[in-house]
């Protein structure tokens, strides 16, 4: 896979493209909050969007009927940030510390392991995949990818 120099914001957009309609067979209402002053960071573009389907398709399953997606990016000193953030059933407190390692899934046909696959990708390029969650109320995956990457 080659890496480049991309942006996130088209990155992001890209995949929108493919997955907007099944956000609104989902009656999803999807936000975006894009900071078009973010610089292009150094990556494997595939295996960014890769990640970036992975924790879009997660916040569909959370919320089967209805509910917002709100993707954000950001720049944070060195650092392009990209919010995930849903308003679907939340991760709870004896989970949330599982829910990267491969084969984890509470989903009947889970197959546990996009999270896992989308970690080693992110820490590939030296960056950083957290989360936070409250049940009942939603969940918000942040990527951090450094300017000055392993990648850059
Ligand atoms: P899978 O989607 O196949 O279950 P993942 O690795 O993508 O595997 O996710 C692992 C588990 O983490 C999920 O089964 C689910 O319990 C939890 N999870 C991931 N994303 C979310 C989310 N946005 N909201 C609620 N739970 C989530
Ligand atoms: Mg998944």
């Amino acid at each position: 896979h080659a890496i480049q120099r991309a942006s996130i914001n088209s990155l992001l957009e890209k995949i929108l493209t493919f997955t907007s309609p099944m956000l609104r067979e989902h009656n999803i209402k999807l936000v975006t909050n894009f900071d078009q002053e973010i610089p292009p960071v150094m990556v494997d573009a595939e295996r960014i969007k890769q990640v970036f389907v992975n924790l879009l398709l997660n916040g569909i399953q959370a919320m089967p009927e209805n509910g917002t997606l709100t993707i954000r990016t950001y720049g944070v000193d060195d650092w392009v940030c990209i919010d995930f953030i849903d308003t679907g059933k939340g991760i709870s407190p004896t989970e949330i510390g599982s829910i990267f390692d491969p084969f984890f899934t509470t989903k009947e046909y889970g197959t546990g392991l996009g999270l896992s696959i989308s970690h080693q990708i992110i820490k590939a390029h030296g960056g950083v995949i957290n989360v936070e969650s409250t049940e009942g109320i939603g969940t918000i995956f942040t990527v951090k990818l450094h300017l000055d990457g392993e990648m850059g």
